[in-house]
């Protein structure tokens, strides 16, 4: 499958959740509004005598859907606190059907009985607004409009005038909610369409890891939550040795497959979901990690290092060795009020540094020199 048909695929399944949430915060609302509206008419038509001989059958029917919505609202409660994504589309269109067919018989029992129009325009209204659903379902859906519309027909006995107002009142029943229908699900997709470009213009193509902006979005947002919490980050900076000398021995594109060989193994290596990976120049990484120690977080870097160091890509120039090796330099803090992201980065460059300094292929974080040392800077530790 292309990459596009997927993206495709994938925005549909977006757009499908999104309007599914949506919905079930509509169809809860319109139940909560049912509820206690219902009473409110029962005690009118109790009070004013309205409807006449119908009003015990009318305080019936009201009763039901009563009933109904609040057999709804609960149900919506706990769908929406569970937040139980798979049962959403069930209750929205069940919550949608009975609804809409409580308000479609309200309305065309109060159209013969009165001549006003008032309530079927409500009718219509709720029509409009509140059923945002499935393709499918909005025919069955248009398809039950109708019913409610004959129903009222059968219990009221109306005169053609009013057969014909219910027809022509349904079909822009009908036509209101696809045209709100499409106008909210197109609303949707360009959101939805508008986040995924965002991602691309934070993603680095070649690799498919972070870039430097998506780098800085997401330290933003950790910064202040693990301040928050007082979790331990660190940053291990990652640079391809001599990889200038490895462009000119085999060309760019073969520097580019082996970027991304280099990009696969550091994603393979950071793959808890806390963990940040990004690729920050043309031949450096970075990988943001949080609730780790100190020494965890050498060791992290020094497994990094060793399966770069297993992939045995030949490498012309052996001053360090046959194949491509990496340098790191790691820094870590507690984040607070007083230091910064970007000063925890340039203390890793500095590390990164003196790593280069002391001849490649190894790890430096403080005044510490992990896995190889050649000038005797610091102390070596091997891991
Ligand atoms: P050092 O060990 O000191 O890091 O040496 P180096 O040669 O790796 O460092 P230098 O910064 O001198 O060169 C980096 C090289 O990375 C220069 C450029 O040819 C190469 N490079 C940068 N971006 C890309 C890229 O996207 N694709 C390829 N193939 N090469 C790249
Ligand atoms: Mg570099
Ligand atoms: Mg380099």
């Amino acid at each position: 499958m292309g990459r596009e048909a997927g993206r495709t695929l994938s925005t549909k399944k977006e757009l499908q959740e999104t309007l599914d949430r949506k919905n079930t915060v509509r169809a809860f609302l319109s139940a909560l509004i049912h509820v206690l509206t219902i009473p409110v008419f029962i005690l009118i038509i109790h009070f004013t005598g309205m409807y006449g001989d119908f009003s015990a059958k009318i305080k019936i029917y009201l009763y039901v859907c009563e009933g109904a919505q609040i057999v709804f609202g609960i149900w919506g409660y706990y769908i929406i606190s569970r937040n139980e994504m798979d049962k959403r589309a069930f209750y929205n269109n069940s919550c949608f059907f009975v609804t809409t067919l409580c308000t479609v018989v309200m309305a065309g029992i109060d159209r013969f009985n009165t001549g006003s129009f008032a309530f079927y325009l409500l009718g219509l209204l709720y029509a409009a607004l509140v059923p945002v659903m499935r393709r499918g379902i909005r025919s069955i859906y248009s398809a039950l409009f109708a019913v409610g519309s004959i129903v009222s027909v059968v219990v009221a006995k109306p005169a053609g005038r009013d057969i014909g107002d219910a027809v022509l009142i349904g079909i822009a029943a009908f036509i209101a909610c696809a045209a709100v229908h499409n106008y909210v699900s197109e609303y949707e997709r360009m959101g939805i369409n508008l986040r995924a470009k965002t991602l691309t213009s934070e993603k680095d193509p070649l690799t498919g890891l972070m870039n430097r902006r998506g780098l800085d979005k997401n330290a933003a947002v950790l910064w202040p939550y693990c301040s928050r919490t007082s979790t331990m980050v660190g940053i291990i900076e990652l640079d391809i040795d001599f990889f200038k000398k490895y462009n000119d021995r085999f060309g760019h594109p073969a520097g580019d497959r082996c970027l991304k060989l280099i990009a696969k193994s550091i994603k393979q290596s950071a793959r808890r979901s806390s963990d940040i990976t990004a690729r920050t120049g043309g031949e450096e990484f970075l990988i943001f990690v949080q609730g780790m120690s100190e020494k965890e977080i050498v060791e992290f870097a020094m497994k990094i290092r060793g399966s770069i160091n297993d992939l045995k890509i030949p490498h012309a120039y052996a001053g360090v060795s046959n194949y491509v090796t990496v340098s790191m330099g790691v820094a870590f803090c507690v984040p607070n009020a007083a230091n910064s992201f970007d000063e925890l980065y340039e203390e890793a460059d500095k590390a990164l540094y003196t790593a280069k300094e002391n001849g490649r292929n190894c790890v430096v974080s403080g005044n510490k020199i992990y896995g190889r040392m050649k000038k005797g800077l610091g102390t070596v530790i091997s891991l």
